[in-house]
């Protein structure tokens, strides 16, 4: 009887694993740091004003963020994530992300001026978006992928402290990218509840400038004057 006994809730705890298991693997993907540049003044400063545990509390942060931004509460609704690294190493410019790994320049990070961490969160919200972002399959212009992202940014309130990032209203483009696409996507999303949300769930299969008319009644160009003009411009 006891050799009948005990298979029974071992199966059981088996398969209770297996269940968390495959949950925490469809809610949350696993988030790792690694550092490059250790020993460097990039690398050093890295670990001392911001760290491995920060940076993966912030991955996890701007993750429930984005799927909110995106309407994506339910895990299906999202890209098929699972990992995601950052990795600090000895390169220009700031950060960019590829393969959902988000590459940060250690340079970037030793000669920030002002208050390193927050902007390191920022640019962190950016990289994440790109992580989680559809792309219209490729077809999507690169200045409203990057509008996206620094919309993202902005809503979750670390815009850079410098103040260099354009007002709204400012710009020549929609499509100009980064700031200025992200101000108006702001305007857009007021004229409609939930309208970037909307914009990135078509963006999951392809890639139009209709997509602004369908959601918005309006030609993106002509959005865009409108948009200028309730500025002053
Ligand atoms: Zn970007």
């Amino acid at each position: 009887m006891e050799q009948l006994r005990l298979p029974t809730p071992s199966l059981a705890l088996l398969l209770a694993a297996v269940a968390v298991a495959a949950t925490a693997t469809a809610a949350q993907p696993v988030y790792e740091v690694v550092n490059n540049a250790q020993g460097t003044a990039g690398g050093n400063r890295f670990e001392e004003s911001i760290g491995p545990d920060y940076t993966k509390q912030v991955l996890a942060e701007a993750a429930s963020f984005i799927w909110s931004t995106f309407a994506q509460s339910a895990a299906g609704d999202r890209k098929n994530v699972d990992h995601v690294t950052v990795i600090i190493e000895s390169m220009g410019g700031v950060a960019y992300t590829s393969n959902n790994e988000i590459h940060f320049s250690a340079e970037y990070i030793e000669n920030f001026s002002g208050d390193v961490k927050q902007e390191f969160t920022g640019v962190l919200y950016h990289e994440s978006t790109h992580v989680w972002q559809w792309s219209g399959q490729g077809q999507a212009p690169s200045g409203l992928i990057e509008g996206i992202a620094d919309y993202v940014r902005l809503t979750a309130g670390y815009e850079p402290a410098d103040g260099h990032w354009v007002k709204p209203g400012e710009g020549s483009r929609w499509d100009q990218g980064y700031d200025v696409t992200a101000r108006f996507l702001v305007y857009l999303d007021g004229l409609r509840r939930g309208f970037v949300a909307e914009l990135n769930r078509k963006m999951k299969d392809g890639y139009s400038d209709d997509f602004f008319k369908e959601l918005l009644g309006k030609p993106v160009d002509q959005l865009f004057t409108e948009y200028k003009q309730a500025y002053g411009h």
